[in-house]
């Protein structure tokens, strides 16, 4: 069995856990048999540094993440608001993380990672990290949606059902009209 440990680097508080106290952990669980760390940050009172709003920068723990990497040899997950496709592949490619983690990034696209893998790093749909429908709507006891993809929580909805092939005109290039374009003709095209 293999057993990944989501730390925490810190909490962000005065008095809290620090980044210092998450190396000496991230060493025991490597001692004692952990085969990964995936390593986020923050508590209730300092969330910005597990669920980061569009309010904040990009990449706000990353440099816990190395100090983490520097001290442990098991692979590393890097997560939280990690930027654009070409940001992941550098925090790879310069050996900050061993793996990404995108969890909202999948809500807004779950296309996402396939699109990065055959190059069409230009079609991905970035969640704009507004936790309105994915966080918010879980505070207010709603299922889990998304302000860039509808279609999550509301799959059958979007169904098209038709026994014959059906002429659709899209009349307007604004949001609305580009977006039902895109979805009749593109996604939903056989
Ligand atoms: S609602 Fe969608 S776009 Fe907004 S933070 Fe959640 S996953 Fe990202």
């Amino acid at each position: 069995m293999t057993v990944i440990c989501r730390i925490n680097a810190s909490d962000f508080t005065d008095g809290g856990f620090d980044i210092e106290e998450s190396i000496k952990f991230a060493r025991l669980l490597e001692a004692n048999g952990a085969d990964g760390l995936d390593v986020s940050a923050g508590v209730g009172s300092t969330s910005e540094y597990h669920i980061s709003p569009m309010s904040i920068d990009d990449r706000p723990i990353l440099s816990l993440v190395k100090r983490i990497k520097e001290n442990v040899s098991i692979p590393i997950i890097a997560a939280n608001k990690l930027g654009f496709a070409k940001d992941w592949e550098e925090i790879i490619n310069n050996n900050i993380a061993d793996f990404i983690g995108i969890a909202r990034g999948l809500i807004g696209d779950p296309e996402c990672v396939a699109k990065l893998k055959n190059g069409n790093i230009e079609d991905i749909r970035y969640c704009i990290h507004c936790n309105q429908a994915c966080i918010g709507y879980i505070l207010n006891g709603l299922p889990v949606s998304c302000m860039i993809n509808p279609e999550v929580g509301r799959e059958k909805e979007f169904e098209v059902k038709t026994d014959r092939v059906l002429n659709i005109a899209v009349i307007g290039g604004g949001p609305a009209g580009m977006s039902s374009a895109i979805y009749i003709f593109v996604k939903k095209r056989p």
